[in-house]
């Protein structure tokens, strides 16, 4: 009888654990969605201040262009973040070369055909840390 039990109290668990991260991943993927348009939003901003400042003939408002694009890096940085998140969740990797995501267990890219290296340390430029550890007394 014991067993039964914990065994229902297993899979409730799993289906709990399931659940939480499709949870997660839809918080992620809305995040992403506000985050993108918050970026399209700054896009307008900067397009307006360099129409305004191209329309008056006046200087444009330089503080507030470089606000703005640090902002639209800002945000992009975060939708790195969450697109990195996103991918832990599903088990995917994401293609440094066109950022497209792919299987864990994906040799090239879909996207773009780059080739994933199994990160192997061995690949690394062997550098001359190693070199400099030495002591010359
Ligand atoms: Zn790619």
């Amino acid at each position: 009888m014991d067993n039964f039990f914990s065994e229902i109290k297993n899979t409730a668990d799993k289906v709990a654990k399931k659940s939480s991260e499709l949870v997660e991943m839809s918080k992620v993927k809305l995040s992403m969605v506000n985050t993108k348009s918050e970026i399209g939003t700054n896009f307008k901003v900067l397009g307006e201040l360099v129409y305004l400042s191209q329309k008056d003939g006046a200087e444009p408002d330089t503080k507030k262009i470089e606000e703005t694009i640090a902002k639209i890096n800002e945000l992009y940085d975060r939708l790195d973040e969450l697109s990195e998140v996103s991918s832990t969740l599903k088990n995917e990797k994401i293609c440094p070369n066109c950022t497209k995501s792919n299987p864990a267990d994906a040799q090239f890219c879909s996207g773009c055909g780059y080739k994933f290296t199994n990160n192997d340390p061995d690949d690394d430029d062997l550098n001359v840390e190693e070199i400099t550890e030495v002591d010359v007394v």
